[in-house]
């Protein structure tokens, strides 16, 4: 009898913990997986996941009548006029800009774009690439502002600016302004039916109906890093993480984007928290975790919270797999943080105003940062001088659950931020010999430039009498 009032008790804390979480995004839910870990695993069950959802929905929705009386979503862009945004854009910077449609989303095709900000947009250059996201969650739109603004602001001082024109001239500039078009379009099509919503609109149960209830996937654990550790395998969850990993073609196409972009660092950019998230925390310590911490507390300092009082804080993205920066980082190697903005999802017209300022200041420091790769330069065949895929690593920084940083295909090219100081190189490609480079002297405000020839390894033939 008494474990029985134990379980009751466990059930009606967790149930207490999952709606207080809704309304944040951290750092509510350090404490919501941290108590999930003390509960045994028959514990959980479908059903207690499935009611929490529904007892969140009738308090959100109440919530939120609020919000739309006081009329807080109109200065927000609907998905029509975001999408007008980029056709405007274009139109009027065709050389700078260029707009590609990477995918469709998962249930109703809408397109999803990745917009390009160049100096010859059109052309693949020999340039680093950056990555910054935003709604990956639909009820998140100041990331989808802030992004435009961006994009916005970087081709209007092009011309007059001489710290944009380079960062323009000498990176590319990838920028997807909104990851989940469908989810997004829901919040704004249905402004008082489930205005909270966060995943897309996958149909989890077949029926060709789309039921807030059991339907859609969170898009931000449908990545491929510990992807069956992260989130929840109940669809009906806000964190359902699909059934496989890049099941969702939103995610297939920012992974498709990034891989061949060879990103080499990115924000993500979610709301609310007014925090800066690195990878990893409370999983293994990543090789780079010094670099990760000090790029990370630069930027969050750069960003001041609405109250005035202080700047973003950083903290760990505590037990949260399945994740953009944390595949980012793990897959790519990518220096990549997601930015939780402002206090609400939904901020007045003035506060959004001052959240996106805040977040384009921290982005003018992440790509100075970015700029400032500590090292990079070519890999080639020294008898060809045909590019080469090769692996870059760096002793004492590499560990065997983290993928290497490659040089990409096209030219060669590899980057890589790092803290200044000495460290040895070790560059090897599949059928040519291992180079080594014993000390490489890396600055904290200029590139060390490397071009690196391999020599193909000689056949070995099969000892024994011939
Ligand atoms: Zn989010």
């Amino acid at each position: 009898m008494k474990s029985a009032i134990l379980r009751y008790g466990t059930k009606a804390v967790l149930a207490a913990i999952v709606v207080l979480l809704l309304p944040f995004e951290f750092p509510t839910l350090t404490s919501f997986f941290l108590v999930k870990k003390m509960v045994s695993p028959n514990q959980r069950t479908h059903g207690a996941s499935h009611s929490d959802d529904a007892s969140a929905y009738a308090k959100s929705s109440g919530l939120q009548r609020r919000a739309f009386a006081n009329r807080q979503y109109d200065h927000f862009p609907t998905l029509d006029s975001l999408y007008n945004w980029i056709d405007r854009l274009q139109m009027q910077y065709p050389k700078l800009l260029a707009v590609e449609q990477i995918g469709a989303s998962t249930s109703m095709g809408l397109p999803l774009y990745a917009l390009k900000i160049s100096d010859n947009a059109a052309v693949e250059e020999d340039e680093s690439a950056v990555l910054f996201s935003a709604i990956h969650h639909a009820r998140e739109p100041i990331g989808g502002v802030l992004c435009m603004r961006l994009v916005e602001n970087l081709l209007r001082d092009y011309r007059s600016n001489a710290a944009t024109q380079r960062l323009v001239d000498e990176l590319e500039l990838w920028v997807v302004p909104i990851v989940n078009p469908e989810g997004y379009k829901y919040v704004f099509d249905h402004k008082l039916g489930f205005p909270w919503w966060r995943k897309n609109l996958r149909d989890n149960d077949h029926d060709g109906i789309f039921n807030p209830t059991i339907d859609g996937v969170d898009l931000n654990r449908n990545y491929d890093y510990n992807w069956q550790q992260g989130g929840e395998d109940n669809p009906a969850s806000w964190f359902f993480r699909g059934t496989k990993p890049f099941s969702e073609n939103e995610i297939e196409a920012m992974q498709t984007l990034a891989l061949r972009e060879n990103i080499f660092a990115g924000l993500s950019f979610h709301s609310y928290g007014e925090v800066v998230l690195y990878p990893w925390g409370n999983y293994y310590t990543a090789p780079d975790q010094d670099l990760i911490y000090e790029v990370g507390q630069k930027l969050a300092s750069c960003m001041r919270k609405l109250s005035g009082r202080s700047t973003y804080a950083l903290l760990p993205l505590n037990g949260r797999v399945g994740q953009s920066s944390v595949w980012m980082y793990g897959r790519l190697r990518a220096v990549d943080f997601i930015v939780e903005l402002g206090d609400e999802y939904y901020t007045g017209e003035r506060d959004t105003r001052r959240v996106v300022e805040e977040g384009l200041a921290g982005i003018d420091y992440f790509l100075n940062r970015a700029l400032v790769a500590n090292i990079r330069g070519h890999v080639i065949d020294g008898q060809t001088g045909a590019p080469l895929v090769a692996r870059i690593r760096i002793k004492n920084h590499e560990s065997r659950y983290v993928a290497p940083r490659f040089s990409e295909p096209l030219f060669g090219r590899f980057e890589r931020l790092l803290l200044p100081g000495v460290y040895t190189l070790e560059v090897s490609a599949d059928g040519y010999a291992t180079q080594m480079f014993p000390a490489v002297q890396v600055h904290a405000d200029e590139a060390t430039e490397l071009q690196i020839m391999l020599t193909k390894k000689r056949e070995v033939l099969p000892a024994g009498n011939h």
